[in-house]
């Protein structure tokens, strides 16, 4: 074994399993780092109280004065509980969350200071910008942006540090973080659905989207994991033969959680506690060493700033216990990768799920117009959709017959499927008294409460109705939620506001009751969107030519699947809903393309680098011990040394073999870089890196992983996939 896997090994093994934590009750503790509610009351005065609240029910602007005292209360509570530093929290499009942190001491001349924090400083904030990724919204000369306190999601400390969640615009105002076209889209899918929710209940004031996410990801131990350098600087591995026993066996998934890591997680669950964050399901997931953890749904914006927090939380806890954390969607090839199923649904301030059925007749119109709305919504822009979960580290996962594939489809279940048939069926214009009345009864008054446990869980679909709620599984576990949530919940907007549209025409054209309105609206929606209903299995080369034959989009790489953001369609649907202008569409589309070159160039350097620096020269080591060997046995036995050194020659052969593969495609793919790296239109450039240069990867690795099965384990330089995965 090299002396790097020995050490790396050697550090797993004498690992100190961590003290077993107090005894506290979860409720006790949970939100205590968070200035939620009930401290609100405790340090803000009624007036400042009020505001905030009104800030987050009614989008109401808060008054500077006002501001002045929330920041005070929130200065006084922040530093009782020990901390010395605030920051504007927020979410740039680099994926990560980002953070500058001020402390509240503050000199006030002749040697003495004070702990300030104004109204100012917590509304707006002006960070460098220049470095964050802006699509060329803002020249690097004009590197003015500004953070903006969002009331709606609550401050919290992490550390010693008051963090205040913000959004990231430019002076001009367009967006350059994932937030604001997030609450964008949450302000017009409320509008749009309070309108809808009107036709069945008048009280309804506030519509919410929900989600619920589900993490998955990879625990290695980060002496094994720093010791592969593409693990360090890809997040994955770009190499590594197939262990023996991988996850053959199903012997992991929902296995109990090994010491380890299980005292790793709850170290983690007890942080999140503290900041707020509801998590309430962990296990272990199909592959070895590969997890999942699930909180109690929240608001749409709430959750998404809590799974970034938690990402990062997951980071920095992980260091506690040794660990390194891999959140990438694909780090070993041939096990299980990692998704975020996003867990999403509308709820009324009445406390009705719009996605789940009811106990009337009546509430059920309601439920079957937001699922019908929802399925046309996916069916009609399901390529944005699709565009809305692309990145270089997704693309191994979507269509790779073990996740979602690249076509979006929508799985319902059968007794649903049943009752859309039903409702396809029913008459044009005014329904006759008795149809009316059979539907109520029998078709929409039967859809049955139990359909929770009935709805069969078909895990090869990336869009499931899932009981009283959509779930959207083709989300990356690396992905900011935001862009998918972003997606889905104006789709569904414009989408609601079309019906809205279409209900109130046919009553006031064609003299129609409200019902009857509604029931031809829908009929007409479901003979439109049926395509996109599929129940079969999505892994299939028979559904891949089903769904071309219905139209459907097969977006397999992300420089394909990303055009859809730029179509005419997807910029006029911002731009209609106020989500998102034409610069802001294209600024995105422009940073993600950007960020898929870089992606694969990284992992092509870095595959070369390791192919040429660390495998062939290891291969050249033992094939000279093998030379070694013949020569000896040459000497030794003369002229019959042939038949004793057979095997031996063939694997010098074999392994000449293998280093001319390697040496050749590496040499290739820089050739190939360079040409790509000259290219100045985007789309050219992302074209040559997806389809020129990453199937060479695929060839390096090959001769790579022969050689792994060939070389002495002692003289091999990385760590193997059996200690990466089987080590906890
Ligand atoms: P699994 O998909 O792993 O079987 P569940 O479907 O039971 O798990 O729940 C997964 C997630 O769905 C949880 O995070 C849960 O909070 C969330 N969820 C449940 N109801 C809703 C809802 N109305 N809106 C959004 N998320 C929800
Ligand atoms: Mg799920």
């Amino acid at each position: 074994m090299s002396i790097l896997r020995f050490h790396a090994l050697k550090q797993v093994y004498s690992h100190q399993p961590l003290p077993i934590q107090e005894h506290v009750k979860r409720s006790e503790i949970f939100g205590a780092n968070v200035f939620n509610e009930s401290t609100m009351r405790q340090y803000l005065t009624t007036d400042a109280f009020e505001s905030v609240v009104d800030a987050i029910s009614h989008g109401k602007k808060i008054d500077r004065t006002i501001a002045d005292h929330i920041s005070t209360g929130m200065k006084e509570w922040a530093i009782s509980k020990g901390a010395t530093h605030y920051t504007h929290w927020f979410q740039p499009l680099t994926g990560a969350t980002a953070e500058k942190h001020d402390a509240f001491f503050e000199t006030i001349g002749n040697g003495m200071a004070i702990e300030k924090f104004e109204g100012g400083q917590l509304v707006q904030q002006e960070p460098d910008a220049s470095s964050f990724p802006s699509g060329g919204i803002r020249n690097t000369f004009e590197a003015r942006g500004y953070t903006a306190w969002d009331p709606t999601s609550p401050a919290f400390i992490y550390g010693t540090t008051l963090c205040i969640p913000t959004v990231f615009v430019s002076y001009t105002g367009e967006a350059l973080d994932y937030k604001t076209p997030l609450l964008r889209a949450l302000q017009a899918v409320d509008a749009a659905a309070v309108a809808v929710c009107k036709y069945f209940d008048k009280n309804v004031k506030k519509v919410n989207a929900s989600l619920g996410w589900e993490q998955e990801y990879f625990l290695i131990d980060s002496g094994l994991a720093m010791s592969r350098p593409d693990i360090v600087l890809t997040g994955r591995t770009l190499l590594g033969h197939a262990p023996a026993k991988g996850q053959q066996l199903d012997d992991h998934y929902f296995g109990t959680i090994p010491n380890r890591a299980m005292s790793y997680m709850r170290d983690l669950e007890t942080e999140c506690m503290l900041l707020g964050i509801p998590v309430k399901t962990r296990h272990n997931e199909v592959a070895p060493n590969q997890f999942e953890l699930a909180p109690i749904y929240d608001e749409a914006n709430l959750a998404v700033d809590h799974n970034s927090l938690l990402m990062d939380v997951m980071d920095k806890v992980a260091e506690r216990h040794n660990f390194k954390v891999l959140f990438h969607e694909k780090p070993f090839a041939g096990v299980n990768g990692s998704g975020k199923h996003n867990n999403w649904s509308l709820g009324t301030n009445t406390g009705v799920n719009l996605l789940s059925p009811g106990k009337t007749p009546m509430s059920n119109l309601q439920f079957l117009t937001f699922f019908i709305n929802t399925i046309k919504a996916v069916h009609d822009n399901e390529e944005l959709l699709r565009a809305a979960i692309a990145s270089a580290s997704n693309d191994h996962r979507l269509g790779a017959n073990e996740a979602p594939p690249a076509i979006i489809s929508v799985f319902i279940g059968e007794q649903l499927t049943k009752v859309l048939e039903e409702l396809e069926n029913v008459t044009h214009g005014k329904l006759s008294p008795k149809e009316k009345t059979d539907l109520k009864l029998n078709v929409v008054g039967k859809i049955p409460d139990v359909l929770l446990d009935n709805t069969d869980r078909n895990r090869t679909s990336p869009f499931a109705f899932t009981g009283n709620k959509f779930e959207f599984r083709a989300v990356g576990s690396m992905a900011n939620c935001a862009s998918a949530m972003t997606v889905l919940n104006s789709i569904v907007a414009k989408q609601l506001l079309d019906f809205k549209q279409e209900v109130e025409q046919m009553i006031s054209k064609k003299d129609m009751k409200k019902d009857d309105a509604i029931f031809n609206v829908l009929r007409e929606y479901i003979k439109k969107a049926k395509p996109i209903l599929f129940e079969g299995n999505g892994y299939s080369e028979a559904w891949e030519k089903e769904a071309k034959k219905r139209g459907l989009s097969n977006n397999k790489s992300t420089p394909e699947a990303l055009k859809a953001k730029v179509s005419v369609q997807a910029i006029r649907l911002f731009e209609d809903l106020g989500v998102m202008n034409k610069v802001e569409s294209e600024a995105r589309y422009e940073i993600e393309m950007e960020e898929y070159v870089l992606r694969i160039q990284i992992e092509g350097r870095v595959l070369g680098d390791i192919a040429r620096n660390h495998i062939v020269p290891t291969a050249v080591r033992y094939q000279n011990v093998l030379i070694e060997n013949v020569k000896g046995l040459k000497e030794i036995y003369g002229a019959s040394f042939k038949t004793l050194a057979k095997e031996q020659l063939n694997l010098i052969e074999d392994i000449s073999a293998h280093i001319e593969g390697i040496n050749s495609n590496v040499t290739k793919m820089t050739e190939e870089r360079k040409k790509a790296n000259a290219l100045n239109i985007i789309e050219e450039k992302a074209n040559a890196y997806c389809f020129i240069i990453k199937p060479l990867f695929d060839d390096i690795r090959y001769h790579c992983d022969k050689l792994e099965l060939l070389v002495d384990d002692e003289l091999w330089p990385l760590t193997k996939y059996r200690e990466l995965l089987f080590t906890n």
